[in-house]
């Protein structure tokens, strides 16, 4: 689904990604893993051009779009929302629109921007509350919520945009230690239905349990790649080790 060639990008004169280059299968899930500033975030908001690359290629499904960091060559707003329309991001602080209730919040994008209609957007916003185990929910405000509650919302309010795949950026590190298990709940259950994902994740157990694939990033490369039975637990590179070694 997703194929990532040659991605670069710098924040003034510091390369945060170095010639990036990483495919995701339909169905699978990639956890990306490597220490703080290693450029997991950056490499996320990338794909969902939340931030624009320098250089590089990305395509989703069968949109493609190559970069080559002149300014005048940048998509158009529609290319750009289209894109953004078919990755679903899912933060570490969950991003949920204050004044709106539950439901609301998961039947927002939908309607406008997919321009559904209230009602459809409606059912299949209680369809997605039911999947993350909130129906009962639906009419709170997020600041009512617990922060696993509040996650599972905008799980599924991603999910409401029928995305091609989910992006997670430490969606559980934010959260009481006792609600993350009903975070990773919900992604572990995505996983199962097949929905592909990129997972950036301190969570190296649940990281080896849910991944096809997993990514170990250090400025700004991608040192190692492989299933968890390599990279987790058997990886060839020292600098893999020695982060493992510190965060297991
Ligand atoms: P963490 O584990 O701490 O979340 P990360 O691997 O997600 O780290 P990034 O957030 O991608 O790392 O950041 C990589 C580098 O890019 C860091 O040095 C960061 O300071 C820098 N950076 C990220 N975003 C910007 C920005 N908008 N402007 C300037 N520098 C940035
Ligand atoms: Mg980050």
């Amino acid at each position: 689904v997703i194929e990532i060639r040659n991605l670069r990008k710098s924040f003034a004169d510091l390369a945060v990604l170095k010639n990036i280059s990483l495919s995701v299968e339909r169905g699978t899930v990639v956890a990306l893993i490597g220490p703080s500033g290693s450029g997991k975030s950056t490499l996320l908001r990338c794909v969902n051009l939340l931030t624009v690359p320098d250089g590089g290629e990305i395509r989703v499904g069968e949109q493609s779009l190559s970069f080559s960091g002149k300014a005048t060559e940048l998509p158009g707003d529609k290319v750009l929302a289209g894109f953004r329309a078919r990755t679903g991001m899912v933060f570490q602080h969950f991003n949920l629109f204050p004044h709106m209730t539950v439901l609301q919040n998961v039947m927002e994008g939908p309607v406008t921007v997919l321009k559904k209609s209230k009602r459809e957007a409606e059912a299949k916003a209680r369809e997605l509350l039911t999947k993350v185990g909130l129906a009962e929910r639906a009419d709170m405000f997020p600041d009512k919520m617990s922060g696993g509650q509040k996650q599972r919302v905008a799980i599924a309010r991603a999910l409401a945009m029928e995305p091609s795949v989910m992006l997670f950026d430490e969606a559980t590190s934010a959260l009481d230690p006792e609600l993350v298990a009903e975070v990773l709940g919900v992604i572990q259950a995505l996983a199962r239905e097949g929905m592909t994902m990129i997972l950036v994740t301190h969570e190296i157990a649940f990281a080896r349990e849910v991944a096809d694939q997993v990514v170990f990033m250090r400025d700004g490369v991608v040192v190692e790649a492989g299933p968890p039975a390599q990279v987790i637990d058997n990886p060839q590179q020292e600098a893999t080790r020695s982060f493992l070694g510190r965060i297991l």
